[in-house]
């Protein structure tokens, strides 16, 4: 599929972030509906152009828990790139917290399967690490699946990422190891219903933040509010040693995974009631 920035017409802003805005488009041509990312990035035409290239790898990354990719191309004025991915209905798993509330533990069960399983797809077939696992970048749809986007290809884009894992913040490299880190965070998050730092929920700046999770202890649950297994599972990946961290294929492994793999929950219903609530409260 050849993308040319003509062929888009413009439905809705969906929202933006610190890397970009994006928008609901369609494309003419196929009819098809997409989400597009542009990202502002001061480089220099030639970088714009290896960036697009580090973007192809993309067209390799096809799972049922990773976000399609359509294609990029570099914006008329020359200054932005586009991404156009899959147009995901029911939005991001942050958005649907803060308006509905914690996310149902059945549905988390879910969501953590699909983060793992996408997250290892990634790592297993493409070596790549994500780099900016958290409750915006995972996706669902009416169709009640559940998948992760934004994840790390291109080494130019990840220079303008902050990093917020104990061993980048010490300086130490960058393994997939810190994205189980951030699956722990993003899962208490999801489940409580807010940014888990620090405990007593005050706003912190960023160096703060960072200084907090070098030197206090890792985020916990509440105590006796959630089950055991989900219990164990965050505490292992908020390991503060990395080597004590478990692997993605030693927590697909994990007693909780198991357990979520074998439930029946409708994803699909709860997508629907998450869809009525939001449009009860705009
Ligand atoms: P950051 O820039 O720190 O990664 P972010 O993930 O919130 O933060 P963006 O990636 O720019 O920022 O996304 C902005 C919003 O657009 C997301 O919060 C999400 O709600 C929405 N969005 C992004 N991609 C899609 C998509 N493929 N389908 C539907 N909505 C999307
Ligand atoms: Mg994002």
């Amino acid at each position: 599929l050849d993308l040319r920035s003509e062929d888009l017409i413009l439905l809705r802003e969906l929202g933006s972030g610190n890397g970009g805005t994006v928008s609901q488009v369609k494309h003419v041509t196929t009819q098809t509906i997409m989400a597009k990312k542009i990202i502002h990035i001061e480089a220099k035409p030639q970088v714009r152009k290896q960036i697009l290239r580090e973007l192809t790898i993309l067209h390799e990354c096809n799972s049922k828990y990773i976000v399609s990719f359509y294609g990029a191309f570099v914006t008329e004025e020359d200054r932005d790139i586009a991404i156009c991915m899959e147009y995901m209905d029911v939005g991001s798993l942050d958005a649907i917290y803060k308006k509905t509330g914690p996310i149902p533990l059945p549905i988390l069960g879910k969501i953590t399967l699909a983060v793992l399983e996408g997250l290892n797809y990634l790592y297993g077939s493409h070596k790549i690490i994500h780099r900016d696992v958290k409750p915006s970048n995972i996706l669902v749809n009416s169709k009640g699946q559940i998948k992760i986007c934004d994840f790390g290809v291109s080494g130019q884009v990840i220079n303008s990422i902050a990093d917020t894992f104990p061993e980048r913040i010490q300086g130490a490299t960058y393994t997939v190891r810190s994205d189980v880190w951030s699956v722990g965070i993003t899962l208490i998050e999801l489940a409580i219903g807010r940014f888990p730092f620090p405990p007593d929920g005050s706003k912190l700046t960023v160096l703060e933040l960072l200084q907090h999770i070098v030197n206090e202890a890792p985020p916990t649950l509440p105590p006796g509010e959630f089950p055991d297994d989900f219990d164990d599972l965050t505490k292992k990946c908020l390991s503060k040693d990395v080597s004590q961290r478990p692997n993605l294929q030693e927590l697909l492994k994990h007693p909780y995974v198991v357990e979520a793999q074998k439930s029946n929950v409708d994803v699909e219903a709860w997508t629907r009631n998450v869809r009525r609530k939001s449009t009860a409260a705009n």
